[in-house]
């Protein structure tokens, strides 16, 4: 198995096997940019272990290079960094680690190449690549990673159970590694995971979250969620998508899985958008369903509301998760709380006013929100599909000719509540309130058309019936 490493890699490389043979140390290339190397994909910064002091290795690199850059350490962790050549190249020498029950925080000692490899969490990413002269370039691979890559399997180097128990954010990162990379969990870390999936009540939320979005941001998350639904890993990090699981008949009468139906909708939209926020909102658009669901005699099952009720439950969601609760929350709920819209406007004669409402509600989100309406379409009827992605065109169309002669998307009242007291000769007062939204909706309606000569006009009109004149 050859690699091709790049002109900066080579210069890595080359400078990093000078320093360890001047003081007499192994070192490695080893973990993710081993095996993204060997896969192809995107390498970020660079891993080196040493046989010996990770720091003291940074520093006689550092002293090898023209521009003798600063190295950044820390002493307790025993690691130390470097930019070089843009690339951040992390060091660290050799350990073993023991872990105790309660904390992911290992006790470390010093220790041999093996006993690096034997820490790290899988096979695949356990790799290491010889730096040093006798054998330089040469994959050191007590684990078979080499043959996992070429399998795609993730299999831990150790007990799974170990692997687990020891440090259950591994858990999380298998599941993320199969979404990321496509790859296969072995059947025994599957069962290792299910058995110890209650130990991942020792991680801190914010990690969780961090591997939550990972999943989110893979090319198909939903490997991610099936895994984590089918370790009962779901059940205790996100019990709300879990509950949407499965299918329930009365009287011959059912409904699709929905929970299923959430990560189809979430793959649909990965083509279409990088944005983690939208990803986000595809995942939970339907997440108020559990709760609204109901069966109606005669009719079948019913979710009423539950695009409301989905946007409600969100910051709940962001906040157990730790996720931000900021405008990336209000606009994953807003996303949600919309996502009935258009298909409504699909559904009936489309009036312009209905048309101005939605542009006034979603605002510069109303792409976003037709994005994830066409990623909603989870027919496996190939018919149905191009009809309703053809209806959803021309409610993209109707939407562009609105907007060009009205201009709603990002409104603003023509007239502000100064100029209705200045007008009116009125204190702060409900009464402003009023005018302002009878103008708005005036607009909305296309009673007046968005401009300020109309909109001062109808303010008038409006005004004299609530008894108010003008202040001369
Ligand atoms: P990514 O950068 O996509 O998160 P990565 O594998 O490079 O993937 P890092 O978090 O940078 O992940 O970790 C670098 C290496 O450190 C890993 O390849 C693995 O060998 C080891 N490692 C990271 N986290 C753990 C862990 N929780 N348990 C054991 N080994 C780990």
């Amino acid at each position: 198995m050859d690699i091709s490493y790049s002109t900066e890699e080579h210069f890595i490389m080359n400078t990093v096997s000078a320093a360890a043979a001047q003081l007499g140390v192994s070192a490695y290339l080893i973990g993710g940019f081993v095996r993204d190397k060997i896969l192809g994909r995107a390498t970020k910064d660079i891993d080196i272990v040493c046989d010996g002091d990770g720091i003291a290795l940074a520093h006689a690199v550092a002293d090898l290079l023209p521009n003798k850059p600063k190295v950044s350490f820390f002493k307790n962790f025993g690691t130390a960094q470097l930019i070089i050549k843009g690339i951040e190249v992390e060091f660290v020498g050799a350990r073993k680690e023991s872990y105790r029950e309660q904390s992911r925080n290992p006790e470390v000692s010093p220790g041999s190449l093996e006993d690096d490899q034997k820490r790290r969490d899988f096979t695949i990413n356990a790799l290491a690549v010889s730096l040093n002269k006798a054998d330089k370039g040469t994959f050191i691979d007590p684990f078979d990673g080499l043959l996992d890559i070429k399998d795609k399997i993730i299999r831990t180097p150790l007990l799974p159970a170990q692997t687990f128990s020891d440090d259950p954010l591994r858990m999380m990162r298998a599941i993320r590694f199969a979404a990321q990379l496509q790859f296969h969990i072995d059947v025994n870390c599957f069962e290792s995971i299910k058995s110890q999936k209650d130990r991942i009540k020792i991680i801190s939320k914010e990690r969780i979250a961090e591997e939550l979005n990972k999943i989110v941001m893979s090319p198909k998350p939903s490997v991610g969620f099936d895994l984590l639904f089918r370790t009962g890993l779901l059940e205790l990090i996100l019990p709300q998508l879990a509950a949407l699981s499965g299918t329930e008949y009365v009287d011959n009468k059912g409904h699709k899985d929905n929970f299923y139906h959430s990560i189809q909708v979430l793959d649909n939209i990965v083509p279409n958008t990088d944005n983690l926020w939208l990803r986000w909102a595809a995942l939970l658009h339907d997440i108020g369903k559990a709760p609204t669901k109901k069966f109606e005699k005669g009719h079948g099952w019913t979710f009423h509301g539950h695009e409301v009720v989905s946007g409600r439950m969100i910051p709940k969601i962001f906040g157990n998760l730790k996720l931000p609760m900021n405008e990336k929350m209000e606009y994953t709920k807003k996303i949600i709380e919309l996502h009935h819209r258009p298909v409504a406007l699909t559904k009936e004669n489309i009036t312009d006013s209905a048309i101005r409402r939605l542009l006034f509600d979603a605002g510069d989100d109303i792409d976003d929100l037709m994005t994830l309406c066409e990623a909603d379409i989870t027919s496996k009827n190939a018919q149905k599909v191009k009809r309703f992605l053809e209806n959803f065109e021309i409610v993209r169309q109707k939407l562009k000719e609105v907007e060009a002669k009205d201009q709603i998307r990002n409104w603003q009242p023509p007239i502000t509540g100064e100029e209705i007291m200045e007008t009116f000769g009125l204190e702060p007062s409900k009464a402003v309130g009023t005018i302002k939204t009878a103008i708005r909706e005036a607009i909305l309606d296309g009673i007046i058309t968005n401009d300020y000569a109309a909109a001062r006009a109808f303010m008038i009109t409006f005004a004299e019936q609530l008894g108010l004149t003008i202040k001369t």
